[in-house]
């Protein structure tokens, strides 16, 4: 599938939709635990106050922060049909080699729960996404609904964590083939129903694809010594596992198809972006080394996503490489400003590395250094809370960083959104 160039959205500054709450916010939720009705008034109000703050800092692509959410992927999977929230579920189901099990075992703990398939995946219809958006819409004008930006789970999210057999019902699903079909299906239902309300900005969460530690899960996790040797060990775990029937490498292959069966069905004027955290996929030096480049070109050139937002803030020098088998058609947003910590990057600094990065787009695809440019933008490399209590960063430290972003896009793009 070949498609023109996508802009507004993506915006030359972005963010990944995920922001600090406010500590009365927590407080309702978590320590006072108060029920729905009262914590929704405090919710509305939030988001109120956050959605003026990204106005104010002049960014386009608005998200609610992501406050009605517990973690980033928010309520899609268990509102299916055919899907069941587990607590407590049996340890012996995860693949531990997988990075965000992983990260939960590193810190003595499992995942409190999780869901799994239990019989035919099927929407009901109904959205648990659409309130969020509903929301939002009331406080931009109507021309600018198009421009909210709503994330959603990614579609393996329940697949790649778990061993071999226990991802669904042998008798369910023959293969899994078969369960990504209908997981397919639920999310054209859902993106449908998004598009009808008027959602024309979508990004989807992924530390699936990029296949690396994920920290964001444990936001208190300190960082890995090595941050490749996750995902090495994520892929030596894969070999050793006997249960498992494709190679890695197949199963980064039917991801893309899944995906691209999500949104085959999606009018032209809806935006998709894929947001890759901790990009061993992407970042990694092993993309240099021969195996890995055929990784970056399936990731580039087969999924059919408009934009992609990727993680660049490790002060390794390069990384950009990947990107010259960026499509021409094809956005990337650079994550080069850390969202995880308060101290703010050099500006100058940044915007070389932007430019670094566009002269590597450029050459992949014939253009001139302001012709890449003109399918880039900057961003926080990940959310600022992708679990609801976030990164060890306050709210104005997040503005700072959001206002980095902004003067850094305001100054390789000069009067653009
Ligand atoms: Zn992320």
């Amino acid at each position: 599938m070949s498609f023109p160039l996508h802009r507004n959205p993506p915006f030359r500054a972005e963010h990944l939709g995920s922001l600090k709450r406010p500590q009365y916010l927590l407080d309702a939720r978590y320590k006072n635990a108060e029920p729905l009705s009262s914590l929704k008034p405090l919710e509305d109000k939030a988001i109120t106050d956050i959605v003026q703050t990204q106005v104010s800092l002049g960014f386009r692509g608005i998200s609610d922060g992501e406050y009605r959410r517990h973690m980033f992927w928010g309520t899609f999977f268990p509102s299916l049909l055919g899907m069941k929230e587990v607590q407590n579920p049996p340890f012996e189901t995860f693949r531990t080699y997988v990075p965000d099990i992983a990260a939960f075992m590193e810190t003595g703990h499992k995942p409190g729960e999780s869901v799994y398939c239990v019989g035919k995946i099927q929407h009901t219809g109904q959205s648990t996404y659409i309130d969020q958006f509903e929301f939002l819409k009331t406080l931009v004008s109507k021309e600018r609904w198009g421009e909210i930006k709503l994330t959603l789970a990614a579609p393996n999210w329940y697949h790649l964590r778990y061993v071999d057999g226990k991802a669904y019902p042998k008798d369910v699903y023959q293969n899994d083939r078969a369960y990504f079909g209908d997981v397919a299906k639920a999310y054209q239902v859902e993106l449908d129903i998004l598009y009808k309300a008027g959602l024309r900005n979508v990004q989807f969460d992924d530390p699936n694809l990029a296949c690396e530690y994920q920290r964001q899960i444990v936001p208190c996790l300190p960082a890995p010594e090595d941050e490749y040797f996750c995902s090495e060990k994520m892929r030596e775990g894969w070999k050793n596992d006997k249960n498992n029937t494709v190679t890695v490498d197949e199963l980064f292959d039917m991801y893309i198809d899944l995906y691209n069966d999500c949104i085959s069905k999606i009018p032209a004027d809806m935006h998709i972006g894929v947001h890759l955290c901790r990009g061993n996929f992407v970042n990694s030096r092993h993309f240099s080394e021969g195996g890995y480049d055929a990784i970056a070109t399936r990731l580039f050139t087969r999924l059919n996503v408009h934009t992609y937002y990727l993680e660049y803030d490790t002060p390794r020098a390069g990384g950009f490489e990947p990107l010259s088998s960026l499509p021409a058609n094809k956005n990337v947003i650079l994550g080069v400003i850390t969202s995880k910590f308060p101290e703010l990057e050099d500006k100058e600094e940044m915007k070389a590395r932007i430019y670094q990065a566009a002269d590597i787009v450029a050459k992949g695809a014939g253009e001139s250094r302001e012709q890449a440019l003109k399918r880039m933008g900057v961003s926080p490399q990940c959310g600022f809370a992708s679990h609801a209590e976030g990164n060890l960063i306050d709210i104005e430290g997040m503005k700072r960083k959001l206002r980095l972003v902004r003067e850094i896009a305001d100054e390789v793009w000069p009067g653009e959104p």
